[in-house]
């Protein structure tokens, strides 16, 4: 088979590896890919959002699967597309990722599935968003509605902060469009957790539990990130809560789409709040996370392609998913300033080195080629991913890759997986 993976980050470097481990495939393409990736796929040039480029290659190359990685192509129908012309693609169809492409969507959803949530409200206008601000009190939760790369999300601690927040959205400074609708919702406490699953739009298949840390610096402070590590399989989801989560949040969900006329075939992404034996659902995704794709691959025993296969043909029944019992630890190292203005084009040190070493792989998020040698050009660089007995000993070797690496103005978090460990 040749597969066509469409991405070009951490996600997409873990997919591509997976991918190409399967008898099943010959050649992998990715596009746009990056220089890790170009090491086991041949990179294409072509950007996520170019439908037209992407699909003539598709054709061009009789390529037999595509494999899509990031949201902006599946919010642009880059599944339709496809179809359309005959093309046999894994992911979301348009009217399907905008679980994830409006969040006002995707709470409205909850509601009336009695998918378990944080209560909110919709806002397109100020006032009446500051007077919601002001019955429910801080902290309060101010979300953009649209896409904002994980970043349009802000706990507000007073109410200068939200009104500041809901203000700065409606009115196109932050986030432009995205921000042109606000959620605004009540403020959770507990531990994160991402929840994946396989599902052809009748069919489940979770994938082994995750944890994610968004916040830039330890102890889960600073700014939101992208995400700055994660970590599987992760202790805060019980056998118990496992359970839960499919009947309450992933059999309703996935019954609900069918049920508005939006089938949801794809990977489908639940953000949980775990709190006790209570759940509830922070946001949906319509594809892998990034970083939880890489420990999650990584500790994937079964070959990938024919889920992904059944998934993009619509029937996964019979398919099952096994998983190695160890765990896996996955380190972002991000660029200096990274998760605002942050510094590209500096060269990174010891890549080679961690290339020797057992049990990890280093996933190349943003990197570029400069002159031979591998640069950074993204505000997240590198996914330095391991895996262990435990998570404990996952975590020592994962950042012992991290400490053979370096450049100028790196950063990341030293407390990667450390929730896991105090469980
Ligand atoms: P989201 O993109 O909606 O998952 O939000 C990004 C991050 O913001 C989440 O991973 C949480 O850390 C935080 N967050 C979102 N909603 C809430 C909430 N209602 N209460 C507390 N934290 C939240």
């Amino acid at each position: 088979m040749k597969v066509l993976v469409i991405g070009g980050g951490g996600r997409e470097h873990a997919l591509v590896w997976k991918i190409a481990q399967s008898p099943l495939v010959g050649k992998v393409y990715c596009a746009p890919g990056n220089p890790g990736i170009g090491l086991i796929a041949e990179n294409v040039p072509l950007a996520v959002d170019d439908l037209d480029g992407l699909a003539a290659f598709a054709t061009e190359q009789a390529i037999d699967l595509t494999v899509v990685g990031p949201e902006l192509p599946l919010s642009l129908g880059i599944v339709d597309r496809f179809e359309e012309k005959g093309l046999l693609i894994f992911g979301a169809r348009r009217n399907a990722a905008i679980i994830e492409a409006s969040k006002a969507f995707s709470k409205d959803l909850m509601k009336k599935y009695q998918v378990p949530t944080a209560a909110y409200d919709v806002f397109t206008e100020v006032e009446p968003a500051v007077a919601f601000i002001d019955r429910v009190g801080v902290p309060i939760v101010v979300k953009a509605d649209g896409l904002a790369a994980g970043k349009g999300v802000i706990i507000a601690h007073t109410r200068e902060e939200a009104v500041g927040a809901v203000t700065d959205m409606l009115s196109g400074n932050a986030f432009g469009d995205a921000g042109s609708r606000v959620v605004i919702e009540e403020f959770l406490t507990g531990e994160e957790a991402s929840f994946l699953a396989f599902t052809d739009g009748k069919n489940i298949i979770p994938l082994a539990s995750a944890q994610d840390h968004k916040a830039v610096f330890d102890g889960d402070t600073g700014p939101n990130t992208g995400g700055m590590g994660a970590y599987s399989p992760a202790p805060v989801v019980t056998a118990a809560i496992h359970d839960k989560v499919m009947a309450e949040v992933m059999r309703r969900t996935v019954d609900g789409m069918a049920a508005e006329g939006r089938p949801y075939r794809g990977v489908l992404y639940a953000g949980l709040m775990i709190n006790g034996d209570q759940v509830k659902t922070l946001e949906f995704n319509a594809r892998f996370g990034d970083p939880e794709c890489q420990p999650l691959l990584m500790r994937m025993k079964s070959d990938i392609v024919p889920v992904l296969l059944a998934v993009a043909r619509g029937d996964l029944s019979g398919i099952e998913l096994e998983w190695h019992d160890k765990a896996a630890v996955c380190v972002v190292m991000a660029a200096g300033g990274y998760p605002a203005d942050y510094r590209k084009g500096d060269e990174i040190r010891g890549l080679e080195d961690a290339a020797r070493m057992d049990d990890l792989f280093v996933f190349h998020a943003g990197t570029s080629r400069k002159d031979g040698r591998i640069v950074t050009s993204g505000g997240r660089v590198l996914g330095v991913t391991a895996l262990g007995a435990t998570v404990g000993e996952a975590i020592d070797r994962a950042y012992r890759g991290v400490a053979a690496i370096s450049w100028d103005g790196v950063h990341y978090r030293t407390d990667i997986g450390a929730k896991a460990l105090t469980r």
